[in-house]
């Protein structure tokens, strides 16, 4: 067995990697092209990517973040997105050993995080939630529940009618009120995708995190723009923000919770 430090650098860079890829699906999705082929090129002078600029985070360092040949600033996104996913990879093996019964985990989180990465930036970018992410999230959350058993298998399917259901009411609701379109139905299924993988406990969690930073974030947000009150804020990012913080912490935060609401048990 690897010491645990070289097997946390395994982890580092096989989420590099990850995200490298997950750039890949941010830019492209929403574009509808294929993720496969052609091979990455500048957007703007269509200058193939070589493998040796394609290097994640450390490329866009060396070429100082711009284009090799025609010298177009790179978007900062990109080696965020990849620093980002080598960090929650190397917590996630952090939280699920390779020596513990339950590093299956590992690679069912990080699949998830990924998605949510990859959901969260299109949406920020594009306003919209692609379905070939978040359907398939949906059967992938609920198969995983019923291999590898993370979850009891009838908590995703509560989690996937539940987090559907919750916010296609409050889509309804607030139609009703606003007489305007305030929810997405990709928040709908983006939600369902959640309560897939993390189970219907999870949501109260999710959906309080995500509307305090919704509203903190969104307000200074909407307070800075010149749209005023009309700019759409896309949700899904702080969906996927609020999940993240529930693989990581949710399950110590609920027990602190109960354990203030019934002290003694
Ligand atoms: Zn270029």
């Amino acid at each position: 067995m690897l010491p645990f430090n070289i097997q946390l650098i395994f982890a580092f860079v096989f989420g590099l990697t990850i995200g490298s890829f997950l750039n890949v699906c941010i830019y492209r999705l929403p574009l509808k092209k294929s993720i496969v082929t052609p091979p990455s090129a500048c957007p703007s002078c269509g200058y193939r990517i070589r493998f040796y600029d394609n290097i994640p985070v450390l490329s866009y360092l060396m070429l100082w973040g711009r284009c090799r040949k025609c010298g177009t600033h790179i978007s900062l996104i990109y080696p965020a997105v990849e620093l980002a996913t080598g960090l929650i990879s190397m917590a996630l093996l952090v939280k699920y050993n390779i020596l513990n019964a339950n590093f299956p985990q590992f690679f069912i989180y990080l699949i998830f995080i990924s998605a949510l990465i990859c959901i969260g930036f299109i949406d920020l970018e594009h306003q919209i939630i692609p379905d070939v992410i978040s359907i398939p999230g949906i059967i992938l959350g609920l198969f995983f529940s019923l291999v590898i058993n993370h979850i009891p298998w009838m908590e995703s399917v509560i989690g996937i009618l539940a987090g559907g259901g919750i916010l296609y009411l409050v889509a309804i609701l607030f139609e009703l009120i606003m007489k305007k379109e305030g929810m997405g139905g990709g928040d709908i299924k983006l939600l369902a995708m959640i309560g897939a993988f993390l189970g219907w406990k999870s949501l109260p969690f999710v959906i309080l995190v995500s509307s305090l930073a919704g509203s903190i974030i969104g307000g200074a947000a909407l307070m800075m723009s010149k749209k005023g009150i009309r700019a759409r804020i896309p949700f899904g990012p702080f969906l996927a923000l609020g999940a993240i913080l529930y693989v990581f912490f949710g399950k110590e935060i609920i027990n602190w919770y109960i354990n203030i609401l019934s002290p003694g048990l």
